[in-house]
């Protein structure tokens, strides 16, 4: 948290995580009842506070306000984002929708492009369902053979719990995570809104253990919007402190609400 980052938000996603929010079974409709005809810019729809707050990165009825730009187009204008117009400290953080999904075959592009030069830590936020396909493997090892793109990589998997609505066994991948270690840094976060996700965290860690994953676990407080958010924060830390295992706070969530683009 508070590292200076640029955040590339790829379209599409193989969940829905109507769940979140909602009493256990049921689904949110509030991203359903949005019409998406009364807008014509991404940062002026609506924020949800049940479901995906991330609903417009992927629900084809929003598609039409993601521009689809070249790596060119891309580059430039992740470059034009940054403070000094050249990296420095800065991350970059590739997140969705789901972005292990078919894009992975467009990142060596943009990532070898000469304006990504100087970027050396990237993360992408995945729900941990991806494969990594065999051509992006190939590619991420070459980075530890070469010093000059020598870069650190970060799965951050935010895998989706019985409360986002989506199966378990869609949902747990352990096999998909412990491979995500052999090419960069990763660990495990889970919204927690109840106890009741607190013992499906601790299920799910179990699972991903016994399936050889090693890196360390995050619980984060659900809440898209602050007066969700604040509800459960201070006991989400407790659940933490008690389990041992490391507390993801939403800074954005106090510092801008939670607004697009944020
Ligand atoms: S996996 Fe993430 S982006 Fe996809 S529907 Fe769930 S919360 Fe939204």
């Amino acid at each position: 948290m508070g590292v200076p980052s640029v955040f590339l938000r790829t379209f599409g996603c193989n969940f829905k995580c109507a769940g979140f929010g909602m009493a256990r079974g049921e689904t949110s409709e509030e991203a359903n009842n949005i019409d998406p005809d009364l807008y014509t810019d991404y940062k002026t729809l609506p924020l949800v506070s049940t479901g995906c707050d991330s609903y417009a990165s992927w629900d084809p009825r929003f598609k039409h306000l993601s521009p689809v730009l070249d790596t060119d187009a891309i580059a430039d204008s992740i470059v034009d984002t940054l403070p000094h117009k050249e990296w420095r400290d800065e991350h970059l953080v590739i997140t969705g929708g789901e972005p292990l999904l078919g894009w992975q075959k467009q990142y060596p592009d943009l990532l070898d492009h000469p304006k990504m030069a100087g970027l050396k830590e990237i993360t992408f936020e995945t729900n941990g369902t991806q494969k990594l396909t065999a051509e992006f493997k190939d590619y991420l090892l070459a980075w530890d053979r070469d010093d000059h793109w020598r870069r650190e990589i970060t799965f951050s998997v935010s895998a989706k719990l019985p409360c986002s609505g989506e199966l378990w066994s869609d949902a747990i991948c352990p096999e998909v995570v412990r491979e995500y270690e052999q090419y960069g840094t990763a660990y495990l976060k889970f919204v927690i809104s109840t106890e009741e996700d607190l013992i499906d965290a601790e299920r799910a860690v179990e699972e991903f253990r016994a399936g050889g994953f090693t890196g360390p676990v995050y619980i984060m407080p659900v809440g898209g919007v602050e007066r969700v958010y604040t509800l459960n924060n201070r006991a989400v830390a407790e659940m933490a402190m008690r389990k041992g295992w490391r507390y993801s706070d939403r800074l954005q969530v106090p510092l801008f609400k939670n607004e697009w683009g944020t």
